[in-house]
């Protein structure tokens, strides 16, 4: 593990405030504090580091770019910062983080009743409570439309009836937010743990984000008030505003897993002698990976600012979002695979951060919409086209 100080080509820094730095570098301090030393033997074991969870929440990572109920109010480029330096730690710290703030947070500040927002949004920012978001179903993943997840109305109540697969922090949760077709159309329900009928059990042999709790949610007859509706979500559009949020956060994120995987490798090469005791890093083929990968990285750089400046004009979309997201995780797994490739048989260890990052980064290719499904949205965009079906 070489110490890190950023990486940074073509003096991007230079676009960054003092305050988005300031952000930055606490971020970067509480990642090689708190995170590095652990996160190997964390990853091994499959562990949640749960003991990081009031530290994140004192920093005010959860709901950061949110206003009130004790949220940090930083924008969204701060936001997108600290996104990207969690995720130089690991993804699955970064996925608990998105989870927490961006698809339960965020959708209970937007579309929640002022109740709803009170009994939570502040328990979720101190970190006091955890919530999980679940869309996904066994059978309906890039098509969550399909959804059989079902909530009947009866009197002032409704009972829900499904299944929900792969949902981050599922068995951890305090609260789900679990959406489900009403007759009116999908909806969002805030399922407490404990809800009688309401269990969950976590999937295992994941070869990915081992750091972070997967779990299957199963409600049978889950019987709940009214009023743990979200009254302000309604339809399919809801659920995916929720997702543009967190999209936008692992955008950046991606970001950090690449500047972890480049740095380690450069430092490697600088370091590593073969033929005639030369360092790797004087081989032209190992320079040319080097070219590739620093201008893959500063390009997804300045997509992250851009889309964050937008974002925080009020301007970014959700196709801009998707051009984000799938550039950047794509770039992300390309230098990881490179970074890998330079390290050879020692790439493979866990001694050094590269193939975790690797293989944390086929979840995050694969979540919050596949490669594919972003290829669409823009392939939409551009041509007005739909392309789903
Ligand atoms: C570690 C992890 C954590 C997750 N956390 C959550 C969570 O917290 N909450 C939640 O709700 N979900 C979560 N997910 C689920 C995730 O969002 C889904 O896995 C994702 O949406 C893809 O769905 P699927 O796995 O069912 O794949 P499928 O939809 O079955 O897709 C399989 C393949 O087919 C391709 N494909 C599908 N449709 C098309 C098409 N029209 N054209 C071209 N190609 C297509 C896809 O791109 C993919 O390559 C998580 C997943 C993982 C791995």
């Amino acid at each position: 593990m070489f110490p890190f100080h950023g990486v940074d080509y073509l003096e991007i820094d230079g676009l960054f405030n003092d305050q988005e730095k300031l952000v930055r570098q606490t971020v970067r301090e509480f990642v090689d504090r708190e995170v590095l030393p652990g996160i190997e033997e964390w990853n091994r074991e499959g562990k949640f580091p749960r003991h990081l969870v009031p530290l994140m929440a004192e920093l005010g990572f959860f709901g950061a770019n949110l206003e009130g109920y004790g949220c940090a109010g930083m924008s969204n480029v701060e936001y997108g910062l600290i996104m990207q330096e969690l995720e130089r730690g690991d993804s699955g710290l970064r996925s608990f983080v998105s989870v927490q703030g961006a698809l339960v947070m965020y959708p209970i500040h937007a579309y929640g009743s002022a109740e709803q927002r009170q009994r939570w949004l502040p328990a979720l920012q101190e970190g006091t409570a955890i919530g999980c978001f679940g869309l996904t179903e066994p059978d309906f993943g890039s098509n969550p439309a399909g959804m059989r997840t079902r909530a009947q109305k009866d009197g002032d109540h409704y009972i829900l009836n499904g299944e929900k697969a792969w949902i981050t922090s599922g068995s951890i949760a305090d609260v789900a937010l679990v959406w489900a077709r009403t007759d009116e159309g999908i909806r969002g329900f805030l399922v407490e743990k404990g809800a009688p009928g309401f269990t969950s059990k976590d999937i295992k042999g994941k070869w990915s984000l081992r750091a972070s709790v997967t779990s299957s949610l199963s409600l049978e007859d889950v019987r709940l008030p009214a009023s743990d509706m979200l009254p302000g979500a309604l339809g399919l559009r809801a659920a995916l505003s929720c997702l543009t949020q967190a999209r936008y956060g692992i955008g950046w994120g991606a970001l950090g897993s690449a500047m972890a995987c480049y740095h380690e490798a450069l430092e490697y090469a600088k370091a590593r002698k073969q033929f005639d005791d030369k360092p790797i890093a004087s081989h032209q083929l190992i320079q040319a990976k080097f070219a590739d990968m620093i201008t893959e990285i500063t390009k997804a750089q300045l997509l992250a600012l851009q889309v964050g400046r937008l974002k925080d004009r009020g301007r970014a979309d959700f196709a801009h979002v998707s051009m984000l997201k799938r550039n950047n995780v794509r770039m992300a797994l390309e230098v990881a695979r490179a970074a890998r490739d330079i390290l050879g048989a020692n790439g493979v260890a866990d001694e050094y951060p590269i193939f975790r990052h690797m293989c944390n980064l086929e979840s995050v290719f694969t979540y919050e919409g596949t490669h594919s499904i972003h290829t669409l949205i823009i392939g939409e965009r551009v041509t007005g086209i739909p392309a789903y079906k």
